[in-house]
């Protein structure tokens, strides 16, 4: 993990950059189309100053970088994270360029946040933060511009705020935003949208294989937004969740967890460890290696490295998080024949139940959650099984399918647009 781990993990951007350049061979992409997508179209470095509640100042760094808008306005989350550097953002930019391609919406790919604690600031503080924030970068914002989004540590009332403030400047402008809380103009469905869509696509690949995923073993590692959904999700299909892991440690029950019992004791703002279940208690290192069917990692980038790849015992790990695989370990995990469903189709259901909020705010109008589901499940289902095939004609991994893919309808668009 970035944080705890102590085993050197690659950069990000130079693990994006090796896994573009992969499908950039395989599908021959022009070398001028590739220089253009090597790099940013815009990164901005904002100061972002906050008057703490004690009257002392912190300053802290803000970032947006927009990587390429060639198929439609920037979209990609805000992090608040220590680790939030550039070069970090930089890389999950990159990422949203390929997912948002990948899945087929009309959006190009950004990510921004503030190197930050957030855990360190009071409420007041962290609205403050937010507004200042959006002001400072409202001039590259804008619904047909760029659409932030939640991302680690942000969450729909982080999204109320950063709207409040954008309108503010530029007149109410729900579509600016999405992550909304429901009652601003949110989506009912897009808060699970990003577990659930994971646990989509595992069905379909399931169904692929010929596996039932009842009674099978399910490992997370995360139990925020997008880890608590695919534990819910998976349970609900009778599958066994016999270990979570928060920051605070891990829990593991191999009859399998009572997740509801997990989701209460995080709902009242504790650890997983803090839970009224049954469990037993494990570290973070110790969850990465439990004998399972699927593996989940849903919390940061790069926890499965070269040191951990050949210890892991899944037969499938779906990558939850943004990146937590390295490239090495990509390579030690195709060679031991784990299957791996990269980010950019895994958690794909967080931007696309974003795209859906987006379109009913320009629109002024709102679906039910059981349309938005089904649209969602559509569209994981179109990009999987584009994905499959992909990988089955030309007998690599998923991972590579998904980038040639995407990296072939972003370099069509950028010549075709005239870009270059
Ligand atoms: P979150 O802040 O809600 O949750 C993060 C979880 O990870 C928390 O439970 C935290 O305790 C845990 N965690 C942090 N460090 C850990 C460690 N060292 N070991 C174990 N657990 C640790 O964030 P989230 O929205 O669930 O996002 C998780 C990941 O999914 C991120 O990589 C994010 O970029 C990615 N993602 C999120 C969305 C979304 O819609 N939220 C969409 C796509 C991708």
């Amino acid at each position: 993990m970035s944080i705890e781990n102590a085993t050197p993990v690659p950069a990000p951007d130079a693990a994006v950059r090796r896994y573009v350049a992969d499908a950039a061979r395989a599908i021959q992409l022009p070398g001028d189309v590739a220089e253009v997508l090597e790099t940013s179209y815009r990164e901005v470095n904002v100061q972002v100053p906050l008057r703490r509640d004690d009257g002392s100042l912190l300053v802290a760094q803000g970032y947006r970088v927009q990587h390429n808008g060639a198929r439609g306005p920037y979209k990609g989350g805000l992090r608040y994270h220590p680790e939030a550097d550039l070069q970090e953002i930089r890389a999950l930019a990159a990422l949203m360029t390929w997912k948002t391609a990948l899945l087929d919406l009309p959006f190009g790919g950004a990510k921004g946040g503030i190197q930050v604690d957030p855990t360190q600031l009071s409420a007041r503080e962290l609205q403050s933060l937010t507004r200042t924030f959006a002001l400072s970068l409202s001039h590259v914002l804008g619904a047909y511009r760029d659409i932030p989004a939640p991302d680690v540590n942000t969450n729909a009332q982080v999204m109320a705020w950063f709207m409040d403030a954008y309108s503010s400047r530029h007149g109410y402008t729900p579509a600016a935003v999405t992550g909304k809380p429901v009652e601003l103009g949110g989506a009912p469905g897009r808060e699970p949208a990003t577990g659930r869509g994971l646990v989509y696509v595992v069905s379909a690949a399931a169904r692929r294989w010929g596996w039932d995923l009842a009674g099978r073993r399910v490992v997370i590692e995360g139990f925020g937004n997008v880890g608590s959904w695919v534990a819910r999700e998976f349970a609900a299909l009778g599958a066994r969740v016999i270990a979570v892991s928060d920051v605070h440690g891990g829990v593991f029950n191999d009859t399998g967890l009572d997740v509801a019992g997990l989701v209460d004791a995080v709902a009242r703002g504790g650890s997983v460890r803090d839970a009224d279940v049954a469990f037993t208690p494990i570290s973070g290192e110790e969850l990465l290696t439990l004998d399972c069917d699927v593996l989940v990692p849903a919390a940061l980038g790069g926890s499965i490295t070269a040191a951990n790849a050949t210890s892991i015992n899944a037969s499938v790990v779906a990558e939850g998080a943004n990146h937590p695989v390295t490239p090495d370990a990509d390579s030690i995990l195709a060679d031991r024949g784990v299957r791996v469903i990269p980010d950019i189709l895994a958690n794909g259901g967080g931007v696309t139940g974003s795209y859906f909020e987006w379109t009913q705010n320009i629109q002024q109008f709102q679906w039910r959650e059981e349309r938005f589901n089904t649209e969602l499940r559509d569209r994981l289902e179109r990009a999987h099984t584009a994905v499959a095939e992909y990988a089955e004609s030309n007998g690599c991994t998923y991972r590579l399918a998904a980038y040639a893919i995407a990296l072939g309808r972003v370099g069509s668009a950028v010549r075709t647009r005239g870009y270059i």
